[in-house]
């Protein structure tokens, strides 16, 4: 590989809205046969909107838009803005949370007028022991089905309420996804999320799999995973919760909405919306690889 060729590559590249760190970056771009795809905030546009605020037990949904809000007010996930805004949209005085804990890939935890709130997903609840009934667990499985996110509210170990959130899929993305596929790449959806609401968005979006309720932390063992399976991957994040990942993967693809920490460990940056930047940037890279040689 001549330096030149490269050189040119990351230029060109510049001129397309991908910023290429590096020649190591263009030919590492060039060999890949898998790209795995972050869902929230990559496939999705991450500005999400609460659909329906449900109390159980006889708590109003009210108050169980309340009490999530100020937990969620310390939280920077777009799940945590979408719940922040209806709450303010409604008019509502959001109590002070103290204490406030971010649990990645699970949820929040604060103090709310002395009692603990919990807002997350059913993993969390089970980690704390406290229990879901059986009719909620199956409202949530449906608002998965239906591509939805539920997130359960809870309040000194008892379930009071569930919200529903919606996200919307980039335009960009299932013609995206066709386009790597034609280029004979593998294309794999890695989200935290339910299963349900993984398949459901992966089947919108034409993924060949799914991988699903995937915790933050274990985001990179799953790029591992495939690397030991004889697989050269791309991931492709926001970095919100994904910048592991983006390091472990033979080459990491931010796109432009993601915080500094993903810039730092991505190879790649995507500075346009538009997903099709992806296929763009792979075949740059093959272009200027076969020029090369
Ligand atoms: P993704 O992998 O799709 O980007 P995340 O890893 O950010 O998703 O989150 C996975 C799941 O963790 C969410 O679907 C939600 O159930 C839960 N979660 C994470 N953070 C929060 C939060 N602040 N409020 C409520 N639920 C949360
Ligand atoms: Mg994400």
């Amino acid at each position: 590989a001549t330096p030149t060729a490269l050189m040119v590559g990351v230029g060109r590249g510049g001129q397309l809205g991908i910023l290429i760190k590096g020649p190591d970056a263009l030919e590492a771009s060039g060999v890949i046969d898998t790209v795995v795809l972050d869902k929230t905030g990559t496939l999705t546009t991450g500005e999400m909107a609460v659909e329906v605020v449900h109390g159980h037990g006889g708590h109003s949904a009210e108050s169980v838009l309340e009490r999530a809000a100020a937990v969620e007010h310390h939280s920077e996930h777009p799940i945590a803005r979408a719940v922040v805004a209806r709450a303010s949209e409604e008019g509502l005085v959001v109590p002070d949370a103290a204490g406030v804990r971010a649990l990645p890939g699970l949820g929040a935890e604060g103090e709310v007028a002395g009692a603990i709130v919990l807002v997350g997903n059913p993993a969390l609840f089970r980690e704390r022991g406290v229990p879901v009934p059986e009719s909620v667990e199956r409202g949530l499985e449906e608002s998965a089905a239906a591509g939805r996110t539920a997130v359960l509210v809870g309040v000194a170990g008892e379930l009071v309420g569930s919200i529903e959130v919606t996200d919307s899929l980039k335009e960009s993305a299932a013609p995206a996804v066709a386009r790597l596929k034609e280029m004979g790449l593998r294309t794999v959806l890695l989200t935290g999320d339910r299963r349900a609401a993984g398949e459901t968005i992966g089947a919108q979006v034409g993924v060949d799999e799914v991988i699903a309720e995937v915790l933050p932390t274990d985001k990179s063992a799953v790029i591992e995973r495939l690397q030991s399976e004889g697989r050269r991957v791309a991931m492709v994040g926001d970095g919100i919760n994904d910048a592991a990942a983006l390091a472990s993967a033979n080459l990491g693809l931010a796109v432009v909405s993601g915080t500094d920490v993903a810039m730092k460990s991505a190879d790649i940056i995507l500075v346009r919306r538009d997903l099709n930047v992806i296929p763009d940037a792979i075949a740059l890279a093959r272009r200027t690889l076969r020029t090369i040689k």
